[in-house]
């Protein structure tokens, strides 16, 4: 894949790598930040393939160096020249081979997991920070219409004001202009918004950033219909000698904020679902239980959540959250009891379930809470439906 990854190839990626089935072998998740200078991420693939190579032995390393090995083949060839992040899922051909790399306009942290199945953290949080929407960039002469897909730009129209090359020299001054040009402006803003509903209905977008002249823009903001109006996020002017680069970034640094605040309103949702005992639930344990019924709705989490190992026998599937001192299970007796990372096992499961899963930058309100909670589809019962949770785990 030498393209920058959309957010429909993420959103089926995520449900991919969330349904991963484990095997004995390691599966290893790796996140490279390649804004400004190479060595930073190098260093980080290095130091961490030389401790893992310490450490490892036998199949395990094999497993290991089949999987880098193929890491650094896509590393040489396939990088975009606008990509400011990796994610390469990988793992070697004695585990069942896996690969998977994804590379994005927008950045990621470093870091390097090894674990039984891919660790999907930071896809997650970057779908729900970046996710997509358009930009209508408007001139008094032109205008156009970008699609801004994970942090990429794409032009999807480009509108010309036809009326324009006329005016200069011909009609000014004649007193007639002022009544054709207001009627010819009308045609112009007309003919932009039309094109604007129509790629952003087809495209099925829910967020729209104006930009531009702002006196244009201004009218724009007045004649927008009301389903477009609703889904505007922001107005930012920019100045003649703006390039695109500098537009797509000052809509992003807007979209983050904007998103963010959705984020926190959902976080609100769900205070006051738990308020009116309607539909929601919160903390590490009832979250786990919910998400393991399936009737979610949004996984909600603060971007700081981070609970005690939880654990998960292989024989029964049952999954729990303060592990057992030994590895029975408590469910089955099997000595297949191990320790999980509890986060990663609620985004596999809204992975599977392919529920939204909303990122909250802060919110003291949930950190009481346990930092965790889901809105619900339906009610959720806790003697009927704990029973079908286990059930449908265990089966
Ligand atoms: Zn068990």
């Amino acid at each position: 894949m030498t393209h920058l990854t959309t957010l429909d190839e993420l959103n089926q990626q995520i449900t991919v790598l969330a349904s991963v089935e484990e095997t004995d072998a390691l599966f290893i998740s790796v996140y490279l930040n390649l804004e400004g200078e190479t060595t930073d991420w190098r260093e980080t693939l290095n130091d961490r393939a030389r401790l893992l190579r310490l450490i490892l032995k036998d199949d395990d390393l094999a497993d290991f160096n089949d999987a880098l090995d193929k890491v650094e083949a896509w590393l040489d060839t396939e990088l975009h020249p606008e990509a400011k992040s990796a994610a390469i899922f990988v793992r070697g051909i004695f585990g069942g081979a896996f690969m998977l790399p994804m590379q994005f306009a927008v950045p990621l942290p470093n870091w390097i997991a090894v674990y039984p199945t891919p660790n999907i953290y930071h896809l997650v949080e970057l779908k729900d920070n970046y996710h997509r929407y358009i930009v209508l960039f408007a001139m008094p002469d032109r205008a156009s219409i970008l699609e801004v897909n994970l942090g990429a730009a794409t032009t999807r129209a480009w509108i010309n004001n036809p009326d324009l090359r006329t005016r200069v020299g011909q009609e000014w001054g004649r007193p007639h202009f002022q009544v054709h040009q207001k009627h010819r402006g009308d045609r112009f803003m007309h003919e932009k918004i039309a094109v604007l509903e129509q790629l952003m209905h087809a495209g099925g977008h829910t967020h729209l950033i104006l930009t531009g002249d702002p006196k244009i823009t201004k009218s724009i903001r007045l004649a927008l219909p009301e389903d477009l109006a609703d889904k505007l996020v922001d107005i930012i002017p920019t100045s003649k000698r703006d390039q695109q680069t500098d537009i797509v970034m000052a809509t992003l640094s807007s979209f983050i904020e904007h998103e963010e605040q959705e984020s926190r309103s959902v976080a609100e949702q769900l205070i006051e679902g738990l308020r009116s005992q309607n539909l929601a639930v919160a903390g590490t344990a009832d979250t786990l239980t919910v998400l393991r019924w399936g009737e979610v709705d949004t996984l909600v989490m603060t971007s700081d959540y981070q609970p005690d190992p939880g654990w998960t026998c292989a024989t029964c599937r049952a999954m729990g959250i303060e592990p057992p001192e030994t590895s029975a299970c408590p469910q089955c007796g099997a000595l297949t009891a191990r320790p999980i990372d509890i986060r990663e096992a609620m985004l596999r499961l809204a992975g599977q379930l392919e529920c939204t899963v909303e990122v909250v930058e802060h919110s003291d309100e949930l950190m009481s809470l346990g930092g965790v909670g889901c809105l619900l589809r339906t009610h959720f019962d806790t003697k009927t439906d704990a029973q079908t949770a286990h059930v449908s785990a265990s089966s």
